[in-house]
């Protein structure tokens, strides 16, 4: 998951349901569901909101895939995308997930950072699979903000391949503005960093320049209304990064059972749904109520900065803060996006001050 907001498809709607889709009572409806495949990659991006890497192993399985993808068809959901990570390095799983997903009439996307595009002809062996099973949007990621020079033929070959067999193809420039030298490819339309997971602990602190008390609201997240979320191997559906709105594979409150990992709740997805309440829910409704400010003045967390580089390098440290104190752990989770997986433990809040129990949300 690349640390920029993202436009078009991650737009928030609330949709209309197909009239054999379930119709019973649901406080929250999605419009798509972003599969964060496996949290391996072949890089380990400074902007990465979940801390990807090639040491990351957690990867979903076809049956969780499938599962989701049922349930998600019943419930209304338009498209699945498959991001990471990195997608492709579980691509024989995806692709089958993806022909279920489309045998199921839903959209499909993927993202990706073409480290397979290693010509434009081997860029098409990889991509016609997903052409022929109607990839509705391919979106490829530019390094040119973060390595000087970024040597781009690999984007530049997947975007050739991809317009040879007719896939939709955008590319994600985030930070600054990406020139592969093919007309049209780039829009010039920059996605701004956003620092949470990894950026803001590696790259928040050199853009710091917001006093903590102005970050008095959510800026990039309906949290109230989200049209789409984020699900991984954990099962957590994540309406932010490292928020849970609850875990899918468990049907309510995660960590799920071991048997619930290898057979998720059949049900689980419409029962976390159901379930869901931004206004009630512990750390979402401080957040809504009053940005990541409200948050930490809820729990009792005293900024450890005089500045902060926007509202979400302030709601991680909070976050970073309750999840070492253990308090909130249902939903400040999963501990993937909390750097808990690093091997070195390198991405660490910092947080071993916080102890459980304190004011706020969870502290009961
Ligand atoms: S302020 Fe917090 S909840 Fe809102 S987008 Fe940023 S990290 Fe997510």
């Amino acid at each position: 998951m690349r640390g920029a907001r993202r436009r078009d498809r991650d737009s928030v709607h609330l949709v209309s349901l197909p009239a054999e889709a379930y119709t019973g009572r649901m406080s929250t409806r999605l419009e798509g569901i972003h599969f964060l495949v496996t949290y391996r990659c072949t890089y380990a991006c400074e902007h990465c909101f979940v801390w990807g890497s090639p040491d990351a192993e957690a990867t979903m399985t076809l049956a969780q895939l499938t599962g989701v993808i049922d349930q998600a068809a019943r419930l209304g959901v338009a498209q699945v995308y498959f991001e990471g990570g990195e997608p492709t390095l579980a691509y024989a799983v995806v692709l089958a997930a993806a022909r279920h997903a489309r045998a199921r009439g839903l959209d499909v996307g993927m993202v990706s950072n073409c480290y397979w595009a290693t010509s434009p002809d081997d860029a098409a062996a990889w991509l016609a699979p997903f052409a022929e099973l109607g990839l509705a949007d391919l979106s490829l990621s530019s390094y040119a903000y973060f390595v000087e020079d970024a040597d781009e033929e690999h984007l530049r070959a997947a975007v050739l391949a991809a317009r040879t067999l007719g896939i939709p193809t955008s590319v994600l420039e985030v930070g600054a503005p990406a020139d592969i030298g093919v007309p049209g490819a780039c829009s010039g339309d920059v996605d701004e960093i956003m620092y949470r997971g990894r950026a803001a602990v590696l790259l928040a602190p050199d853009h710091a320049s917001r006093p903590p008390e102005s970050l008095v609201t959510c800026p990039h997240e309906d949290l109230v209304h989200p049209g789409r979320a984020h699900i991984g191997p954990d099962g957590e559906l994540q309406v932010c990064q490292g928020i849970s709105a609850g875990n899918v594979f468990a049907g309510g409150d995660g960590p799920p059972a071991p048997e619930r990992l290898a057979t998720p709740h059949p049900d689980g997805l419409r029962r976390v749904l159901d379930a869901y309440d931004a206004h009630t829910r512990p750390v979402v409704r401080e957040i809504v109520a009053g940005g990541p400010w409200g948050l930490a003045q809820s729990v009792g967390h005293a900024p450890r900065r005089a500045r902060y580089a926007d509202e979400c390098h302030l709601c991680y440290e909070v976050r970073a803060a309750l999840r070492a104190g253990r308090r909130c752990p249902a939903v400040i989770a999963p501990g993937q996006c909390y750097a808990e997986n690093e091997p070195d433990g390198s991405g660490s809040s910092g947080a071993d001050d916080e102890r459980p129990g304190g004011p706020g949300p969870c502290s009961s």
